[in-house]
C-alpha cells in the first residue's frame, strides 16, 4: 500500500463504500464512525490523509477539523471533507477551515478518487522538496545523514560493505571572490550534476556543507568506491564552464564502515581526515582513510 487514510463517517454503509474505493486505489484505510475515536487514533499514528464527513452525532466534522487545526502535530495532515452539505454557505464554511478539498455527496466515484489522489500527490511533492537542497538538487544534509544512519546500521547488522566519500571544491572562496557569487552558484550546480550523473541508483549525494558533498555508496568496497570518486574528480576537472576560462577541481576523502566504528560521526570523521590530507598534499586528488591492520 502506498498511502494511508483515516476515514470518518457516521454512516457505516458510506464508510464501507469509501473503504472499498480507496483500498482498490492502493490506499490503506483505517475507518471509524466517530470523530472522537478518530482523534484517539491520531494520538498514536499519523495517516497520509484524513477524509471526514461533516454531519455526525456528538462531535461533527467541523469541530473535528477545528480540533485538528489547533494541534501542531496534526494540523499539516492533508484533510478532505466528503459531505452531503452542498449549499453554498455550507461549502464556504467548510473551506474556511483550510481543507484541501470539499467533495459533496452523492459523488462520482472516479472523480472522488482523482481528487483524493491529487491532494496526496501534491503533498508528496512538498515532502520531496523538503528532502533536497534547492540549489543543487542533491539531498540536503539532514536527509543525507538519515540515510547514512540507515545504511550504517544495515552494514553493521548484515555485515555488508558501506563506503562514503566527502568531496569539497578546491579554492572555492577564491572562485567567488574572483568571478562573483552568481558564477559560484553556477559552479556548484555543474559540479553537483557531475556527482549525480556518475553514481548508481543505489548511491546518493547530499550537500553536506556550503561546497562540501557527502556521497554514500552502499554495498561498495573501498576499491570500487575509489574508482567511482576518482572518475568524478577527473570529470569535474574537465568541466567546461560558460563565461570564464576557469578550471574547477575537487578533493575527496574516502572511508569505509568497519568494526570499531560505532556512530556515523566516526565514519565521517575518517573521511574528513582523508579529505584534509588530500587538501594538504596538493588538492585535486582522492585520498583513502588509513586503517590500522585488523585482527581477523
Ligand atoms: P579549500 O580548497 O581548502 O576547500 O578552500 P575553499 O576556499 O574552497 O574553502 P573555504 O572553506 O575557505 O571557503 C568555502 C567557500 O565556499 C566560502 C563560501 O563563500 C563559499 N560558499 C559556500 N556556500 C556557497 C554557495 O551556496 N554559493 C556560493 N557561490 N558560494 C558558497
Ligand atoms: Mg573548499
Ligand atoms: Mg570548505
Amino acid at each position: 500500500m502506498k498511502y494511508s487514510a483515516l476515514v470518518v463517517d457516521d454512516d457505516p454503509t458510506m464508510l464501507r463504500l469509501l473503504e472499498l474505493y480507496l483500498s482498490k486505489n492502493e490506499i490503506n484505510v483505517l475507518s471509524t464512525t466517530n470523530a472522537q475515536q478518530a482523534l484517539e487514533y491520531l494520538n498514536r499514528e499519523i495517516p497520509d490523509i484524513i477524509v471526514s464527513d461533516i454531519l455526525m452525532p456528538d462531535m461533527d466534522g467541523l469541530e473535528f477539523r477545528k480540533t485538528i487545526l489547533k494541534n501542531d502535530r496534526l494540523r499539516l495532515i492533508p484533510f478532505i471533507f466528503i459531505t452531503a452539505r452542498g449549499m453554498l454557505e455550507e461549502r464556504l464554511e467548510g473551506y474556511s477551515l483550510y481543507v484541501d478539498d470539499y467533495i459533496t455527496k452523492p459523488f462520482e466515484p472516479r472523480e472522488m478518487l482523482m481528487r483524493i489522489n491529487a491532494v496526496l500527490k501534491r503533498y508528496s511533492f512538498y515532502q520531496d522538496i523538503l528532502k533536497y537542497d534547492a540549489l543543487t538538487m542533491t539531498l540536503n544534509r539532514r536527509t543525507s545523514e538519515d540515510l547514512l544512519n540507515k545504511e550504517f546500521l544495515r552494514s553493521k547488522r548484515y555485515d555488508v560493505p558501506l563506503t562514503i566519500a566527502l568531496l569539497d571544491i578546491d579554492h572555492f572562496k577564491q572562485c567567488n571572490d574572483t568571478y562573483g557569487h552568481v558564477f559560484g552558484d553556477y559552479v556548484l550546480v555543474k559540479v553537483a550534476d557531475v556527482f549525480l550523473s556518475q553514481i548508481r541508483e543505489t548511491d546518493s549525494v547530499g550537500r553536506y556543507g556550503g561546497e562540501e558533498f557527502l556521497v554514500i555508496l552502499p554495498d561498495t568496497d573501498i576499491d570500487y568506491a575509489f574508482t567511482v570518486i576518482e572518475r568524478i574528480r577527473q570529470q569535474v576537472e574537465c568541466l567546461q564552464l560558460e563565461q570564464f576560462d576557469y578550471t574547477v577541481t575537487v578533493s575527496a576523502g574516502i572511508a569505509r564502515c568497519q568494526s570499531g566504528l560505532n556512530h556515523i560521526r566516526d565514519l565521517i570523521h575518517q573521511a574528513d581526515t582523508a579529505l584534509y590530507k588530500a587538501k594538504n598534499t596538493g588538492r585535486n586528488k582522492v585520498e583513502i582513510a588509513e586503517y590500522r591492520a585488523q585482527t581477523v
